[in-house]
């Protein structure tokens, strides 16, 4: 890149997402410092902070810098918390949550993001994120309980096994539609066994394929 990251990245924390209402300083810090740009192929590297997802291939998207802070924002991320991610992709968002703190699962069906996502954690030392290759609407239940649940892909509903596998108390963010590609981001929060389900607004993100998924 000829511009400095650094600089760009800042630019990016200010204008698209402390400028939008998050002021979650956890979340800005480890926006602050993930580099964006390395998430995704050289030739879309210029573009790499702009405000909108980018296509990682395979039909997939990077999502826009402003839905990644919100969702991490939702999350309410303490430091050591378990976080299951469904819907590795890029791995961008698992980068996030790891600069927070959080203890990262992510999950992913499609091989060559996969492959790709793992390359790219072991090269920028984050070696601690855990990663799968699999259908995460069943989640990844060795692992569990997680303390969080994100999903990255929009479904028809809430997968059950995901919430069999949050921790009491315990959190779980998804994007739910019955329509493809828009969907509700519903938070569900799990305390002493009651569920509640709020709406956190309208998002478009691609298919959550899977057997509790399209
Ligand atoms: N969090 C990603 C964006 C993901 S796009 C990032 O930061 O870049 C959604 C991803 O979910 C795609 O890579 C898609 O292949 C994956 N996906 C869809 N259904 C899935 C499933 N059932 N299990 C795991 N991954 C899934």
């Amino acid at each position: 890149m000829a511009i400095d990251p650094k600089r760009i990245r800042e630019k990016m924390v200010q204008e698209q997402i402390a400028a939008r209402g998050i002021n979650d300083q956890q979340v800005l810090r480890a926006m602050r410092s993930v580099p964006r740009h390395l998430f995704v192929d050289e030739a879309l590297q210029a573009q790499g902070y702009e405000d909108h997802p980018l296509p990682i291939g395979h039909g997939q998207t990077i999502s826009q810098p402003y839905i990644v802070a919100l969702m991490s924002s939702i999350l309410d991320v303490k430091p050591g918390m378990k976080i299951l991610e469904i819907g590795t992709g890029s791995g961008y968002q698992a980068a996030v949550l790891a600069e927070m703190g959080a203890d990262v699962f992510t999950v992913e069906r499609v091989k060559p993001l996969y492959l790709k996502a793992r390359k790219l954690f072991s090269e920028l030392r984050y070696h601690y994120i855990k990663t799968k290759l699999d259908d995460g609407t069943t989640g990844w239940p060795e692992k569990s309980p997680f303390d969080r649940i994100l999903v990255t892909a929009g479904g028809p509903e809430i997968p059950q096994p995901l919430v069999e596998q949050l921790t009491d108390p315990g959190m779980l963010v998804i994007p739910v539609g019955d329509t493809k590609r828009h969907q509700k981001l519903i938070k569900l929060t799990l305390i002493n066994g009651d569920i509640k389900k709020e709406d956190m607004g309208s998002v478009a993100f691609v298919d959550l394929v899977g057997k509790f998924g399209w």
